[in-house]
């Protein structure tokens, strides 16, 4: 018996390119017992499974692979998910950060439209595949599974990256792709935290700040520039800004934050300024006009080892600077990255020099695809990933479906 299409891993990609695909023979194999653990985990449960930016926009979310998913998302918008979902009667709540949810709000009700759509399909659950291989003679693809050998005419690998390996996600679908003649681009953790090398702001959890510019330094080289919203926690730093870039730092690297609403450059005049006209007050009194987080200062205070009840007309010159560095370029050493166990994404993956970005299949075999996270693309958070795995998932089920 040869099916038409054999699909590793029933998450979103999985489930979505099954729900697309139309009059074929579809088996899909999935390890774990049910289906979308991790869609279950998203958004914190509830599933913020697109956004609602514009599609130009939508492309730069992906760092330098928006050029890869273009396709993907023109062919599969962020509005035809919204369609998607309402037509089969579950609509959509698009927030004021544009990140768009079931209107239930639980990533439950996601998942059931999804696996309502493939209700028609055999799948295979509790059955982990271990080995693809494909018959140039014959044209098919094998798979083994713990407990059987299948073939297949086209075979679809959605299983995900490496993020959250207890819902199933542990990098096989590379192992697959290597199998098969593709190249893998080393794989990180994205979507992380960041752990510092001495880590003072322990007691600042929760103290968050909006859209501060923070510079990232690779070997003293100024290496990107970024903007979004931060946050401390109680053993790490965070936030949209912190995470979404992740997948640009390393251990070893610098950030440079700029916590104030002025530049660098701005910022040491207002502040000398500041100071001088501020001469009857204390410091801490005159660090208020900044409308940082109380704690905050007194924190950058006690770190330049400044009493705060000093008088600004007695803060020497030495002490100047160092706040003013504080403030407006705090350097923080990158100790380490969350790992695959805290991050939300996996950086790298199969590369996508050796995919047609138009169908999703494989320039090295025919009718082979590939759907999700399991490909080297990751995009930020608010929606950016179950996305990506629903439009490259909708590319390589047309493709199928017109052969
Ligand atoms: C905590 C958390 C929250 C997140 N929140 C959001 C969010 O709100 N919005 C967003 O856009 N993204 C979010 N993401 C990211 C998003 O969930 C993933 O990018 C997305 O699930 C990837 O879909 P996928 O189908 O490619 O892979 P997965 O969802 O990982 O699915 C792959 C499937 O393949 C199966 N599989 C793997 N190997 C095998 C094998 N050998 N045999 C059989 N089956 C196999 C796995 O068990 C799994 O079910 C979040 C991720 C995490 C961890």
């Amino acid at each position: 018996m040869i099916y038409d299409v054999i699909i590793i891993g029933a998450g979103p990609a999985g489930l979505f390119a099954a729900a697309n695909i139309k009059n074929k023979k579809v088996l899909i194999i999935e390890k774990n017992k049910t289906a979308g653990k991790k869609l279950l985990l998203s958004g914190a449960g509830q599933c913020n499974y697109t956004n609602n930016c514009e599609i130009n926009e939508f492309f730069q979310k992906y760092g330098d692979k928006g050029r890869f998913i273009k396709t993907a998302l023109y062919n599969f918008t962020n509005h035809d998910s919204m369609y998607f979902f309402k037509e089969k009667g579950l609509n959509s709540i698009i927030r004021e950060d544009k990140k768009v949810f079931p209107n239930t709000f639980k990533a439950m009700d996601v998942l059931n439209v999804l696996i309502d759509c493939v209700k028609h399909t055999e799948m295979l659950f509790n059955t982990s595949a271990e080995r693809v291989s494909y018959d140039e003679i014959k044209k098919v693809f094998y798979v083994k599974t713990d407990t059987a050998n299948f073939t297949c005419r086209n075979l679809i690998i959605a299983s995900g990256g490496k993020s959250y390996p207890n819902t199933g996600a542990t990098g096989d679908g590379y192992k697959f792709a290597k199998s098969l003649g593709h190249s893998i681009v080393d794989t990180k953790p994205a979507l992380t935290p960041a752990y510092l090398e001495d880590y003072r702001f322990k007691e600042l959890s929760g103290i968050s700040f909006d859209n501060i510019k923070i510079s990232l330094f690779k070997n003293n080289k100024k290496a990107k520039e970024f903007t979004g919203d931060f946050l401390f926690t109680h053993v790490n730093i965070s936030g949209p800004v912190i995470i979404n870039n992740s997948r640009y730092m390393d251990a070893g690297d610098i950030l440079k934050v700029n916590f104030t609403s002025f530049n660098e450059d701005e910022f040491k005049v207002y502040f000398e300024k500041l100071i001088l006209s501020s001469s009857k007050l204390s410091i801490k009194t005159a660090l208020k006009q900044l409308n940082l987080p109380k704690r905050f200062v007194e924190k950058i205070l006690e770190i330049a080892d400044v009493d705060e009840n000093l008088s600004c007309s007695l803060l020497n010159k030495s002490s100047r600077k160092y706040l003013i560095e504080l403030l407006s370029m705090h350097s923080f050493k990158i100790k380490k990255l969350g790992d695959y166990n805290v991050a939300m994404s996996t950086k790298g993956g199969v590369s996508t020099v050796e995919i047609n970005q138009k169908t999703m299949e494989s320039k090295k075999i025919p009718r082979l695809y590939f759907a999700g996270e399991v490909l080297d693309y990751d995009g930020d958070t608010g929606g950016f990933n179950i996305q990506g795995a629903f439009s490259t998932a909708k590319l390589a089920a047309d493709q199928i479906n017109k052969a």
